[in-house]
């Protein structure tokens, strides 16, 4: 019998592609700490085997979006520092310190609560100072170029949470909006974290051992003296794609392919109508392939009638809706294809145009592969389990 993990719709998730992309991020800039991110289950690829490979390969730190991904990785065994870079409830700081993660804070009230709870608790909270330069969502905001008043402002609401007992100020950090989209936006917002940092040293605030700023898309559009600080922080880049088309691919490598095994081939004749609402009609007598993979298993019901997937060197054509559980694929110029054939629905020149098609970016197509779809990872070629 085949393999358990692969009957039905399975995510090969290669770690030597994971290996290659670290090593190729690491020497854009050898010199910088490297950060990697794990969150929303390492792009759907799996958090604690993806972690733990990262850990091998000798990342510095590791970044989440919330307690609960941190606290996975701590219980399957990750010893690498872990930022958490969303809130996390105050009322939770204790978990934060049981588990020693460090916790990002943009604004003086949360940093209070954190010190109080640190102090409770009798231990010290790592923390990184997050400074909104332009992106319009967490930080201590400092957004206008030369505004004396507002850059003494944020430099005093970071000196008083630097102040708050229980706390410690490792790490300044700001996040690009546009690195994607604008150059100028970007070394605007860059400039800013600059003037930040300078204010925090005339405070006499020079503790911080970690500043960073670039995620993959300045990490591979920009090399400008400085723009990744200290340490990078990429992370649809380590898992093989650039975040928009327009930026420069060095040669990542995407490390899930969603395979698919076809559950049935079945002729149907010309003028038959093809699954819920009857949007396609064959034109000619045809070859359908039953693909046992839908909505439900994270595939965008979006691309109806647009995605087409791989079998063998072909591509082939979804027909009709995408359902909950399956999809219905155009076999007919794909001669000798059968059941129990492997179709190929993302992976390397697939996951990209699915995305385009769906009118997103492959982040979401990967964040989005469900727990039903079976994780299988690849090691050295081989499958390690
Ligand atoms: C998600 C995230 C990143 C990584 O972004 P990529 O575009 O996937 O490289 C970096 N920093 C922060 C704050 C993030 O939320």
């Amino acid at each position: 019998m085949t393999d358990r993990k692969t009957v039905r719709t399975w995510a090969e998730v290669d770690l030597d592609a994971l290996a290659h992309n670290y090593r190729l991020l690491r020497g854009l800039d050898p010199k910088a700490k490297f950060l990697g991110l794990v969150k929303a289950d390492a792009y759907g690829h799996g958090a604690a085997p993806i972690a733990k490979k990262l850990q091998e390969l000798g990342a510095d730190m590791l970044a989440v979006a919330c307690l609960d991904e941190a606290i996975v990785l701590r219980e399957s065994g990750i010893a690498l520092p872990i930022l958490c870079l969303g809130q996390t409830p105050p009322e939770l700081a204790d978990e934060l310190l049981a588990y020693d993660i460090t916790q990002a804070v943009g604004d003086l009230e949360s940093g209070k609560a954190l010190s109080a709870a640190a102090v409770a608790a009798g231990k010290t909270l790592k923390i990184h100072v997050k400074v909104d330069t332009g992106m319009g969502r967490l930080g201590f905001v400092y957004y206008e170029d030369d505004d004396e008043a507002a850059l003494e402002r944020a430099g005093k609401e970071i000196e008083a949470l630097c102040a708050l007992p229980g706390l410690e100020a490792e790490g300044v950090f700001t996040h690009f909006a546009n690195a994607d989209g604008s150059e100028t936006y970007t070394k605007n917002q860059y400039i800013r974290i600059q003037d930040v940092i300078g204010e925090l040293w005339d405070r006499g605030l020079c503790q911080f051992k970690i500043y960073h700023c670039a995620a993959s898309a300045a990490v591979l559009n920009y090399t400008w003296t400085g723009c990744n600080m200290n340490m990078i922080r990429p992370g649809i880049a380590l898992y093989g794609y650039v975040p928009d088309p327009s930026v420069r691919d060095p040669g990542l490598k995407p490390v899930m392919t969603v395979k698919s095994r076809i559950a049935a081939v079945r002729e149907l004749p010309a003028g038959a109508k093809i699954s819920y609402g009857c949007t396609a009609t064959l034109e000619q007598d045809s070859q359908i392939a039953v693909l046992p993979m839908g909505y439900g298993d994270g595939l965008p019901r979006a691309l109806s009638n647009k995605l087409e997937v791989r079998i063998g060197d072909k591509l082939c054509p979804v027909l009709g809706r995408i359902c909950m559980d399956m999809c219905m694929v155009d076999v007919t110029d794909a001669p000798g294809v059968k059941t129990g054939d492997v179709a190929t629905v993302y992976g390397p020149g697939l996951t990209d145009k699915a995305a385009q098609l769906a009118g997103t970016i492959a982040y979401e197509l990967v964040c989005r592969i469900s727990t039903r779809v079976t994780r299988v990872y690849l090691e050295n070629g081989a499958k390690i389990f």
